[in-house]
């Protein structure tokens, strides 16, 4: 923590309400910019991501003033350097006086880190008051991948709530209409009634999954291959290195020495 500050948690967390918040937005020129207009904002702004990528926060009163820092963890790269975001926030006047980020070479000012860290303390202000306290001075969930938390699922991002529509009309549509006309469409691969190219089902890959066998002699003796598969594959994967088929046969194809 730097000097003069103390953890950040839900009882000493200034409080921005929603009249600061867009005085502030629509009276500071960096959040007002045109490319702050489109999507992007809208999409640091969004609570799944502000929530979860949050962390380290510490604050300091002097005066009427409170300064907030944290770190914010990048989307997209859960291991890179945290961006260091402050924020001021004059308490007396109610108004937020500057959010800045420290580690964007891109931004002057409004930028998607500054953006998060305004909305994630905006909506900690929105948040029903609770008994116990919360501390903000912790890792973020997205920081956390790959440590202490092996993996996140889309579902355990926080308010992860995919919103699919309730009738599959459209997704039976596009299926049936696949059916037709799409060979490589990866969707399609997951429908029940899917048939995987002949010899592409002779891949190791295939092979154990269709069997899900584990004993290694067992699986041996249920793999058959006729004559005329084996003819096949010969000739189309003559040009080897051309054959995106000979890579897909050949992992693997040490067991299989006859081939
Ligand atoms: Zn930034």
């Amino acid at each position: 923590m730097e000097q003069g500050f103390i953890k950040a948690s839900s009882a000493n967390l200034p409080r921005i309400d929603l009249i600061m918040l867009g005085t502030f937005l629509a009276s500071n020129k960096d959040f007002c910019s045109a490319e702050f207009r489109n999507v992007k904002t809208s999409m640091s702004a969004r609570a799944s991501y502000g929530d979860d990528a949050v962390s380290y926060v510490q604050l300091k009163r002097e005066g009427n003033l409170c300064t907030i820092k944290a770190k914010i963890c990048p989307e997209h790269k859960v291991h890179a350097k945290l961006y260091g975001v402050s924020l001021v926030v004059d308490e007396q006047e109610e108004t937020v006086k500057s959010v800045e980020c420290h580690d964007c070479v891109a931004s002057q000012g409004g930028c998607k880190h500054a953006m998060a860290f305004l909305m994630w303390v905006h909506r900690r202000s929105e948040d029903p008051s609770c008994t116990s306290i919360e501390c903000y001075w912790m890792k973020s969930k997205l920081s956390r991948v790959g440590s202490t938390l092996k993996y996140i699922t889309a579902k355990e991002l926080s308010k992860g709530s995919p919103s699919l529509p309730s009738n599959t009309e459209v997704f039976e549509k596009f299926v049936e209409e696949g059916r037709r006309r799409l060979t490589k469409c990866e969707l399609m691969k997951y429908q029940k009634d899917y048939v995987l190219d002949r010899l592409l089902s002779l891949s190791m890959d295939n092979l154990v999954l269709k069997y899900k066998e584990k004993c290694c002699d067992k699986f041996l003796d249920s793999v058959i291959f006729s004559d005329a598969d084996i003819n096949n594959v010969e000739e189309e994967t003559r040009e080897q290195h051309k054959s995106k088929l000979w890579y897909e046969l050949r992992y693997g194809s040490d067991c299989f020495k006859s081939v």
